[in-house]
């Protein structure tokens, strides 16, 4: 972190704490670090989606460690693939160093790739999990807010960890925080037609608020429609610091010590 020390203190040093590095190709990566890395954005949070790139994930922890963390843990889209073998491969991945999280996990009853039953015992096992390996959770949730609240308040004041790209109402961030969760905003909150989005982010505590890309995916406002990469995530935490009014240097500030604390990573 030698560079958040340097003499330029006004110029703002992001962490994305949401990236699917692993999905992109092998010999791209060292680039797009070296693209966020010119944009200020000094540490990239790796999520897993499932088994298959838990190995892919490891990697590129290993190849540019204190750059980049790991999350593992099987996405609801995969949740059919949580078989006991795979749950002892997750269990032993997670001992590696630098995976500070698992997911990400959670419900998506939009695609419902895997049925709804599976995605529920998965996400109850891996949170589980979390609890007896004392480690925070990365949330996936669309069109499953019911289900995901009941399982959560199962646990309700023990779990710690993100509802990542966050996109339900007001109310329901005050949901979220009353259970001691943090929540992630993505670069929806830059998108023309998402109001709802700005309102929701506007109810976030900020010492609950978080910033990620959730690369490739959901490119912020100049780039959408492109590939999305974690250098944007300036773009998301300048556009969220105009929503809430506060000044950017403090938007970064205040998300990457969110990030670190949910995290235990050193600041
Ligand atoms: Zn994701």
């Amino acid at each position: 972190m030698r560079a958040m020390m340097t003499s330029d203190s006004a110029r703002p040093i992001w962490i994305d704490s949401h990236a699917h590095l692993n999905l992109f190709e092998v010999e791209e990566v060292g680039a797009v670090l070296d693209r966020a890395h010119d944009a200020g954005v000094e540490q990239v949070l790796v999520p897993a989606t499932g088994p298959k790139d838990f190995d892919r994930t490891l990697e590129i922890r290993q190849q540019y460690p204190g750059r980049v963390f790991a999350a593992l843990g099987v996405h609801p889209h995969e949740a059919s693939s949580l078989s006991s073998d795979v749950n002892r491969r997750l269990e032993r991945a997670l001992e590696a160093e630098g995976v500070v999280a698992i997911g990400e996990i959670g419900l998506d009853y939009h695609y419902m790739n895997s049925p709804r039953e599976d995605q529920m015992a998965a996400f109850r096992r891996q949170l589980d999990l979390a609890l007896e390996r004392d480690l925070p959770v990365i949330i996936h949730n669309r069109e499953s807010w019911e289900d995901m609240e009941l399982i959560l308040r199962e646990r309700e004041g023990r779990l710690r960890g993100v509802c990542h790209s966050f996109t339900e109402n007001p109310e329901r961030v005050q949901v979220v925080e009353s259970m001691g969760l943090d929540v992630g905003v993505s670069g929806m909150v830059s998108f023309k037609q998402a109001g709802n989005i700005r309102e929701m982010a506007r109810a976030i505590s900020l010492e609950r608020i978080l910033v990620e890309t959730d690369s490739p995916f959901l490119a912020p406002v100049p780039h959408r429609g492109k590939r999305n990469e974690p250098a944007w995530v300036s773009c998301v935490g300048e556009k969220l610091a105009d929503v809430l009014g506060i000044d950017v240097e403090e938007m970064a500030r205040i998300s990457r010590k969110n990030t670190y604390r949910l995290f235990g990573l050193d600041s």
